[in-house]
């Protein structure tokens, strides 16, 4: 069950609900209008990449002021 309130996506694999910077992350790692989206770890499978290191990535795209990750 999603929590109370959340209107944000499931991850398409594995079911946890997603936070928003998962959902940005999906678009910037498979494409903007993406409209299935995967949380961290299923992400850091899917490309072979370490979950740390999305999450750093996270960040860098913060900082670059990426309008995806507010
Ligand atoms: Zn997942």
């Amino acid at each position: 069950m999603n929590q109370a309130g959340s209107l944000l996506p499931a991850c398409t694999v594995c079911g946890r609900p997603l936070i928003p910077d998962e959902i940005a992350m999906t678009r910037k790692m498979i494409n903007r209008g993406a409209r299935q989206f995967l949380c961290l770890t299923c992400l850091s499978r899917r490309f072979d990449v370490p979950e740390d290191v999305l999450r750093e990535k996270i960040e860098e795209f913060r900082e670059m002021g990426c309008t995806l990750f507010l």
